[in-house]
């Protein structure tokens, strides 16, 4: 049995006021919430305070991105180590807007992946298809080579303890920030090919445990009928994760049946 996971993704957006007030009203709203595990992902200037604001909580912390180095002359990174001492216990990597906008690539998606497990940092790892890529039919082959990518820097003999600390997020391109939904079905395919590439690459166990998020528009009126795939184990939010009545809403259709 796998605990749904959903996490907002804040993006650019939100001051520290603003975050404290939002992170407030989760936690007010969300905090006997057992079923499914939540977290935020605020801009790396929120991180500290949410964090501290979240500590006597159940909802998790976790940044947007990080970098590979632990320390050095790499002007505007942030590392893993600086990501906990923040009170960060997740790290998002290989999102879309990073591989789209910030020359992220599979290679650097592994680095990553493999110097935040290093610090003890759980990962969520983003893959998904374009547009273009799912009308050339290539949608297999990318999510395929993406997950080559985030493995890359995971000890895969971990088995099912690796699901305490990689989560994957199938995002396809074309749903994140566009209100153009993947139905159930389409989103389930996906997971279950990702479920059947784990089992073959990495260990049938943590390809039984391994959270896969969907994520790319969800909303409080598809939420639920997302969650109820068998092979959807909760949610990246972005847009509807900035506000608190529909991120309570879209968490508390997380919850299993
Ligand atoms: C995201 O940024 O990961 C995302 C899924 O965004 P949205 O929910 O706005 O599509």
């Amino acid at each position: 049995m796998r605990t749904p996971f959903v996490v907002g993704n804040w993006k650019l957006h939100k001051t520290i006021a603003e975050s404290l007030a939002l992170v407030t009203e989760l936690k007010n709203q969300l905090g006997s919430l057992r079923e499914v595990v939540v977290g935020v992902a605020p801009p790396f200037t929120a991180l500290h305070a949410v964090a501290k604001r979240l500590e006597d909580s159940s909802l998790v912390v976790s940044s947007q991105d990080c970098y590979w180095e632990e320390k050095g002359a790499f002007t505007g990174e942030v590392s893993p180590g600086m990501l906990r001492d923040a009170g960060c216990a997740w790290a998002i990597i290989g999102h879309s807007e990073r591989r789209q906008f910030f020359g992220e690539t599979d290679e650097t998606v592994g680095k990553k992946v493999k110097a935040a497990l290093a610090a003890g940092l759980g990962v969520i790892a983003c893959v998904g298809e374009t547009l273009a890529q799912r009308d050339g039919n290539t949608t297999f082959q990318i999510v395929e080579q993406h997950l080559g990518g985030v493995f890359s820097g995971v000890d895969a003999t971990q088995g099912a303890a690796l699901s305490e600390r990689i989560v994957l997020a199938y995002e396809p391109v074309w749903a994140i920030g566009t209100g153009r939904t993947a139905t159930p079905a389409q989103a389930q395919e996906v997971h279950a090919f990702i479920r059947a590439w784990l089992a073959k690459h990495v260990s049938a166990a943590a390809a039984a445990a391994i959270r896969i998020q969907y994520g790319g528009s969800v909303k409080p009126d598809n939420a639920a009928t997302l969650m109820r795939e068998p092979d959807i184990d909760g949610a990246l939010v972005g847009g509807a994760s900035l506000q608190a009545a529909d991120f309570v809403a879209i968490c508390r259709a997380a919850r299993p049946a």
